[in-house]
C-alpha cells in the first residue's frame, strides 16, 4: 500500500499535556531540536497507523494565535507556512476555557481541527463531568477525551488523526452582525490583492480588526479602530454557551458560566 507522509501539529496552552500526548503517540520515534534561530524546543516525531504515516510535531505551548510572543509567533507561523493537514488542539479538562479561546481562534485560521480534552483523570477527581458528545456537536469538530497519564483514549486519538487526515471540514462562528460585516468588507479587499492570494481572506480581517501588527505589514493596511474586546467578548460569550451545555459539576470548581 502506499505510505502517505502527513503532518499533524500538537498546539495548547502551556502545561495541557502536549508533551506527554506527543510521546504517547510517537514512543521513542522522536527528534528534538530547536526552532530555527531561536531556543525553542522543538518535537518532531512520527506515528504508523495502518497504510498512514504521521509527523507529529509538539509547538511551543500558547494562549493565543497572535504575534507578540516568540512562543505564539512560532506557533502561527508553523500553522501558517506549513499548512498541517491537521491541527490537534491540546486542552486542559480542568481549564477548558482557556483551552477553548485558543480552539476558537485556530477555527478562524483553517479547518481540520481537532480537539483533545486531555487530563480527564483530573476532571473526574475533581467532580467535573464532560459531556463529549455535545461538545462535539456544539463546536463541530471531533472532540477525544484523553489521560496521557494512564493512556485512556489515545487509541480514539490515533483513529480520530487518522479519518481526519482523510476528510476536510471547515466549519465557521459568527461574529457580530456589524463585525462580520467589517469582516466581509476587508476580506473583499484582501481577496483582490494577489501578493495576499495564499493567505484565508477571512482571518486576514480578523487579524486586521484586532490590530495584529504582523499582518498589518502584511497587507499594508491599518484599520482605524481596534476591535480586540468585541472580537474576544464574542469568542468567551460561545465559549460559556458551549460550556453552559457540555460541562457538568462546574458550580464545585468555581467555574464562572
Ligand atoms: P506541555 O507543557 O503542554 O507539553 O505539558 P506536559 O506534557 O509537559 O505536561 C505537564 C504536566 O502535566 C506534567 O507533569 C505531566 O506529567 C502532567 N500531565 C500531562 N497529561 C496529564 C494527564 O492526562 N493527567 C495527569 N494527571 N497529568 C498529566
Ligand atoms: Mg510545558
Ligand atoms: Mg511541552
Amino acid at each position: 500500500a502506499d505510505l502517505k507522509k502527513t503532518t499533524v501539529a500538537l498546539l495548547g496552552n502551556p502545561n495541557v499535556g502536549k508533551t506527554s500526548i506527543f510521546n504517547c503517540l510517537t514512543g521513542s520515534k522522536q527528534i528534538v531540536a530547536n526552532w530555527p534561530g531561536v531556543t525553542v524546543e522543538k518535537r518532531v516525531g512520527s506515528l504508523k497507523h495502518g497504510d498512514i504515516a504521521l509527523d507529529i510535531v509538539d509547538l511551543p505551548g500558547t494562549y493565543t494565535l497572535g504575534s507578540r510572543s516568540i512562543d505564539e509567533k512560532i506557533a502561527r507561523d508553523f500553522l501558517i507556512d506549513e499548512r498541517p493537514n491537521v491541527v490537534v488542539v491540546i486542552g486542559d479538562a480542568i481549564n477548558l476555557e482557556r483551552s477553548l479561546y485558543l480552539l476558537l481562534q485556530v477555527l478562524e485560521l483553517r479547518g481540520d481541527v481537532v480537539l483533545v480534552v486531555n487530563a480527564v483523570d483530573e476532571a473526574r477527581k475533581a467532580g467535573l463531568e464532560i459531556d463529549k458528545n455535545e461538545l462535539g456537536k456544539q463546536l463541530g469538530i471531533p472532540v477525544v477525551m484523553t489521560s496521557a497519564a494512564t493512556g485512556e483514549g489515545i487509541e480514539e486519538l490515533k483513529e480520530t488523526l487518522v479519518k481526519s487526515v482523510r476528510s476536510s471540514s471547515h466549519i465557521h462562528y459568527l461574529f457580530s452582525e456589524e463585525i462580520e460585516q467589517r469582516i466581509e468588507a476587508l476580506a473583499g479587499r484582501f481577496r483582490l490583492v494577489p501578493a495576499l492570494s495564499e493567505f484565508d481572506s477571512r482571518w486576514l480581517a480578523i487579524k486586521s480588526l484586532e490590530h495584529d501588527s504582523e499582518v498589518e505589514k502584511l497587507t499594508g493596511f491599518k484599520v482605524e479602530k481596534d476591535f480586540s474586546s468585541e472580537l474576544a467578548e464574542t469568542r468567551y460569550r460561545y465559549i460559556k454557551r458551549v460550556l453552559s451545555t457540555s460541562v457538568k459539576g462546574k458550580e464545585k470548581h468555581g467555574w464562572d458560566l
